[in-house]
């Protein structure tokens, strides 16, 4: 028997590739119906996860992806606040 635990594993909705919550930025739409960025991971609501990259942003936003994870449109603020919160964490 092996001691290894269970980790959880998303999913990248631009890419596909999986990875674990703490390598994926979570992107919830709230219950409020507030679409944003929940670097925490802990915002009650709906959630999608994208990989800590501009360019799958910009994917899961121009070609609807996080529209349809999330079963509504976010706001155009929300590339620039994830992008904004991928550069603070700096490269990997
Ligand atoms: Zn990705």
């Amino acid at each position: 028997m092996t001691t290894r635990g269970h980790v959880p594993q998303r999913s990248c909705i631009a890419c596909r590739q999986a990875a674990t919550k703490g390598e994926l930025l979570r992107i919830v739409r709230t219950l409020t119906g507030e679409i944003k960025a929940d670097p925490t991971g802990k915002v009650p609501g709906r959630g999608a996860y994208l990989c800590r990259k501009e360019k799958c942003v910009q994917i899961a936003i121009k070609e609807k992806k996080l529209e349809r994870a999330l079963g509504k449109r976010p706001g155009d603020n929300l590339l620039a606040e994830i992008a904004a919160l991928i550069k603070q964490a700096g490269p990997e």
